[in-house]
């Protein structure tokens, strides 16, 4: 049943939007706007069904929700994805036909960059839409989320490091990246920087090599990454990576990385915790790239204070594995709780 899929019922609405003369087919699903606007980016994927992409669309948006509350935006939580069209497309009209379907749900969804969209899409947008951000502007802070959203990943893994690892610094600590793209690839510069010494894999060979050479990482294959002999495991591809299959052989004792709904399920959660590995969950870690895009629209972005306000990650992580203490759970499930708490109309 559609509405009895496992995520279905928490949601506001769900916009199924068509444009035949583009070939545009995507879902718009809007899970909260109890904080505020949904906000949340717009991924072009190829899916292996219609079903497959409905379910990515209301796991995302559900993950934006939790994801703005436990950042403090004044948003709530959405997410767009656009079924890839087959063969050659015309870009720019696919996506003003997707930018006109922002603009019926009239401010209710707000769309930014996400997984197969860039920073052109969004710009293109802007024709047909003012509820779109993520547009580099000449004298202005905006643009490609990605730098912001490794920056947050990059202090989790210094506060994690520090008190799960007591490691003081990531100097020689060792960090597994799986996915050097725009997020990981930000995120290996951070840790080459600060020293970590980087095991690193991507499907596109010619990244690895480059990790190699800018950043005397050691490649490993996509096959192998999860399992590396490594201290901390950033996932920073795609989603699902830690299942049934994957858990058993990880040798990191710590996980943060930017990928969403890394879980392929909560007990997979609980799977990790009982195996003594710290995880960090996404949504938390994540978050930069929508602090980003989220001060961008309401015009208050400026490079210093939003990298702060990125940094403010560091000490959510210590709060976070403060609650995990007190309440004897798992990292997951002590961040859902909270970010759920704030998931309240505000005044
Ligand atoms: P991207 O598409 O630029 O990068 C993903 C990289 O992962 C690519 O280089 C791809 O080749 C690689 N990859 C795919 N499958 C792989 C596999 N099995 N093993 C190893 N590498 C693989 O995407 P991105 O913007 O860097 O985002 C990465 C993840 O972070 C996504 O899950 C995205 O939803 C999430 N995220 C991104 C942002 C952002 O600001 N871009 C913000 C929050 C969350």
């Amino acid at each position: 049943s559609l509405f009895g899929l496992p995520e279905q019922a928490a949601h506001e609405r769900v916009l199924l939007a068509t444009d035949p003369a583009t070939g545009l087919k995507a879902i718009l699903a809007v899970h909260s706007t109890a904080r505020g606007p949904a906000f949340g980016g717009c991924r072009l994927w190829h899916y292996d069904s219609e079903l497959a992409a409905l379910n990515d669309a209301l796991r995302l948006s559900q993950g934006m929700s939790l994801k703005n509350a436990l950042a403090d935006l004044p948003f709530g939580g959405g997410k767009a994805v656009i079924l890839k069209p087959e063969g050659s497309f015309d870009r720019p009209a696919l996506f003003a036909a997707f930018g006109r379907a922002v603009q019926s749900l009239q401010g209710a969804y707000i769309t930014a960059e996400d997984v197969g969209t860039t920073t052109a899409d969004m710009r293109g947008m802007q024709a047909v839409t003012s509820y779109v951000s993520g547009i580099p502007r000449e004298g202005a802070f905006g643009g490609d989320p990605s730098p912001k959203t490794a920056w947050g990943v990059f202090v989790a893994i210094q506060a994690g490091a520090r008190l799960v690892l007591g490691r003081p610094s990531l100097d020689g600590v060792r960090v597994a990246l799986q996915g050097l793209g725009a997020v990981g690839w930000h995120l290996a510069e951070f840790l080459h920087k600060a020293g970590a010494r980087l095991v690193v894999a991507d499907v596109d060979a010619g990244k690895v090599e480059r990790a190699v050479a800018q950043f005397g990482a050691a490649p490993a294959s996509v096959a192998d990454i999860l399992a590396a002999d490594v201290d901390v495991l950033a996932p920073c591809a795609l989603g699902a990576s830690l299942n049934e299959q994957t858990v058993p052989a990880i040798r990191a004792k710590l996980i943060a990385g930017a990928a969403n709904n890394q879980l392929a399920t909560a007990a997979d959660g609980d799977a990790l915790q009982r195996r003594g590995i710290c995880y960090l969950p996404d949504y938390l870690v994540n978050a930069g790239g929508i602090i980003s895009v989220a001060r961008e629209y309401r015009g208050e972005g400026e490079e210093a204070a939003v990298m702060a306000e990125v940094g403010k990650i560091a000490e959510r992580v210590e709060e976070l594995l403060q609650r995990v203490q007190k309440a004897d759970s798992t990292p997951a499930r002590v961040a859902d709780d909270w970010a759920r708490s704030k998931l309240v109309r505000q005044g």
